[in-house]
């Protein structure tokens, strides 16, 4: 549930309904609205709801309480109806722009990340992606530079002003991805490492969440849930394609995903075309799909020379194929960005669904 304060409420008696919220055993989270504050109650509630509603209703300077139906709270846009709009240097994801997020899968060399942090700075990337540790299926596969990739990125950041996304996969590396990065990216196969959701909910870093290849969109937010509860509001989803019988496509993209989230969450939405297709010649459709359906933008794997990449040298796109492909996507989203509204007042119309898609 959340309280809604009147707008005339002062300090006091919002502190009044967050000690009251802490003197049941439950959590306070609150979020500053335009016009008004609004308090989050989270925690297990159980069968104290009604008696805690009329409760919380009755204190000086709340307006009203309302019950939040969804599983996730914090991330849903009944508690927080304001499109949450992330900074990260000069870049600014989810206020209506297009983010663009590219660069090489793996950065292998400082040579190979900075010819390709140029170019896709010229052609106007907003974020400058590449690993330095990279989850491989197989053990014997490339790993990433690590900590020297790490510092390849900073210098990469310091050479285009474009800031630096990044993939960290343990908690306890956490700490030294934050020190270079500008944002922490957690990998699909880490969606549900609730420890690690806990560690970055820790850092004053954006995280970008990408979806579990077999997580529903409801497992997704709770996910995402567990980084905004432990302090971190900045997070950014990215769809990347889930696992379905088709095998001509590494994963499948899960459009429908992007107007959905508009309508159930306030976070920003990334699509992510390369590792959704895992292949090069399906990345600028899909990427024009992405923006089409109301993404905030894409993320893309590019390379100097794509065939020779030390990972996912089938997805990695020239040089010359991402210009074409920013022409294409900045055309599209020029038409779409005026209907950016209309998904979003359609989340009333999609009232209390179940998550239960009929066949
Ligand atoms: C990546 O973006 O580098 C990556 C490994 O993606 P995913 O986690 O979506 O497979
Ligand atoms: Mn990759």
């Amino acid at each position: 549930m959340f309280v809604v304060m009147a707008r005339t409420a002062g300090e006091a008696e919002i502190i009044g309904v967050k000690s009251a919220i802490l003197g049941e055993g439950l959590t306070p989270y609150d979020h500053a609205g335009a016009e008004r504050t609004v308090i989050a109650v989270i925690g297990e509630i159980g069968a104290r709801k009604a008696d805690l509603m009329s409760r919380l209703g009755g204190l000086p300077g709340v307006e009203s309480v309302t019950p939040i139906s969804r599983p996730f709270k914090l991330t849903s846009r009944e508690f927080h109806p304001e499109d949450t709009v992330i900074r990260a240097l000069d870049a600014v994801v989810g206020d209506g722009s297009l983010t663009v997020m590219a660069g090489p899968c793996s950065v292998e060399s400082r040579d190979q990340l900075f010819q390709t942090a140029d170019a896709v700075a010229e052609a106007g990337a907003t974020i400058l992606r590449g690993g330095a540790f990279k989850p491989r299926t197989s053990p014997y596969s490339f790993q990433g530079l690590g900590v020297e990739a790490l510092r390849d990125l900073a210098e990469a950041r310091d050479r285009t002003g474009l800031p630096v996304i990044t993939e960290v996969m343990e908690p306890n590396q956490v700490d030294i991805v934050a020190e270079y990065a500008d944002i922490l990216q957690v990998g699909t196969r880490n969606m549900q490492n609730f420890s690690l959701l806990m560690a970055v909910g820790r850092v004053a870093r954006p995280v970008m969440l990408k979806r579990g290849f077999s997580a529903t969109v409801e497992e997704w937010l709770m996910a995402a849930e567990y980084i905004i509860s432990s302090g971190n509001p900045n997070v950014i989803l990215c769809e990347r394609g889930i696992r379905t019988f088709e095998t001509y496509t590494r994963n499948t993209l899960d459009l429908s995903a992007v107007p959905l989230l508009r309508q159930l969450t306030h976070l920003p939405v990334i699509v992510d075309p390369s590792h959704a297709t895992g292949k090069r010649a399906l990345v600028a459709p899909l990427a024009i799909g992405g923006v089409a359906v109301g993404a905030d933008g894409v993320m893309v794997e590019v390379h100097p020379n794509p065939d020779a990449a030390l990972s996912d040298a089938e997805q990695q796109l020239t040089f010359d194929q991402f210009r074409s492909m920013m022409a294409q996507i900045v055309l599209v989203h020029d038409q779409v960005r005026g209907l950016r509204d209309a998904p979003r007042e359609a989340a009333l119309a999609l009232g209390n669904g179940d998550g239960q898609g009929r066949h």
